[in-house]
């Protein structure tokens, strides 16, 4: 990632130069709180300079980049613990050291915008030098994912929301299962398309679930295709619970469904399919009085590659739900990269 993407990041987040946000001063609210310290900050690095989006604790809301902790926090991906200041070199002579607020100890850790830029940090300052414990600092990253996930949120639910206003009405109906009240599959092709030109252009990750469930058929033969329909409308419900906000569930064929998962990278993937292939099998769908059946499904996940093509992203997640089927279903596999054909681009 470059300083001019990280910086585009930071822009389409509007957090450079806007103000105080409640989802964030709550963060530092706590964050102060928990590490009985005076201040804590979440700033942005600009630029030139370091905003501070929410502040506890001191009235500053812009130093230079070389004035405070904030530029030397992105520059890595662990936690930056700097037990006194005055006696580390790279900070005795900043601006927050020897001026107001008179730091000496800090805490903070990046945070990261959905594509993984580091836009800027959550630190704590106390202005006696102190220690942190490892436990203390696991806190403090708890607390960055809350941030993280507000970025998340906000970034993705726009375009998202944007995309979804744009198909209108009229196309929006023509696109829902009626049965299960999500996509459908002309509506998964919409969607999946416009969601990767998205990532393309933020330059951020996206990954698809194919779900498909197990042994279907016998559920129909034994119970009935009326049963079998309570059963598809369960799921469906049940993926959609599993699914953030901007994340999209479609029905893909009979009893396959795919979840469209847009800021999701290979990083997460395992995680985000075992909480979705958990929430279809972790309680039995209840039908009617007496009927409590246990369903399972089988998830093949890929990532998107930049450029690839919503077809080819969704045969190779459909040759890693092959995968966990012939593996003995009710499990996961992550697809492999697609193997692309060398030659000028
Ligand atoms: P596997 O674990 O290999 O996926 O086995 P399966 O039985 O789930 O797979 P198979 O593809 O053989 O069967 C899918 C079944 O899904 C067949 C069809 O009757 C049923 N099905 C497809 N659409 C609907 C629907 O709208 N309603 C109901 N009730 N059943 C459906
Ligand atoms: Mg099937
Ligand atoms: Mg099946």
């Amino acid at each position: 990632m470059t300083e001019q993407q990280r910086l585009e990041a930071i822009e389409r987040m509007a957090l450079l130069y806007t103000p105080a946000e409640e989802c964030f001063d709550r963060v530092t609210r706590l964050a102060a709180r928990l590490f009985s310290a005076p201040i804590a900050t979440f700033t942005v690095v600009g630029e030139r300079n370091v905003w501070f989006k929410s502040r506890f604790g001191t009235e500053l809301s812009e130093v230079t980049r070389d004035d405070g902790f904030s530029s030397v926090v992105i520059r890595s991906a662990g936690p930056l613990v700097v037990q006194d200041a005055l006696a580390d070199p790279r900070f005795a002579r900043c601006g927050l050291v020897v001026n107001a607020p008179y730091a000496r100890f800090y805490a903070g850790i990046a945070i990261r915008s959905p594509e993984g830029a580091r836009v800027g940090a959550l630190g704590v300052i106390d202005n006696q030098p102190r220690t942190i414990a490892d436990q203390e600092l696991t806190f403090l990253r708890d607390l960055a994912s809350i941030v993280e996930d507000e970025l998340h949120r906000r970034q993705l639910a726009q375009v998202h929301g944007d995309m979804i206003r744009e198909l209108g009405e009229a196309r929006r109906r023509s696109m829902v299962d009626p049965l299960t009240s999500v996509w459908n599959r002309a509506g998964l092709d919409t969607i999946l398309t416009r969601e990767l030109d998205a990532a393309g252009m933020r330059g951020s990750e996206l990954s698809v679930a194919m779900v498909d469930l197990d042994h279907f058929k016998g559920v129909n033969d034994r119970f009935g295709h009326a049963v079998g329909d309570t059963v598809l409308c369960e799921v469906a419900r049940r993926l959609r619970v599993a699914a953030r906000p901007v994340d999209s569930v479609a029905r893909y064929g009979g009893e396959e469904f795919v979840v469209v998962l847009p800021g999701c990278g290979a990083r997460d993937v395992q995680r985000v399919a075992q909480r979705l292939r958990g929430r279809i099998a972790d309680a039995p769908v209840v039908v009617g009085q007496s009927l409590q059946l246990d369903v399972t499904a089988s998830i093949g996940i890929a990532t998107a590659e930049p450029g690839e093509p919503a077809s080819v992203l969704l045969t190779r997640a459909d040759v890693a739900l092959y995968d966990a089927k012939r593996n003995g279903r009710d499990q996961v596999v992550i697809a492999q990269p697609s193997m692309r054909a060398p030659g000028p681009r």
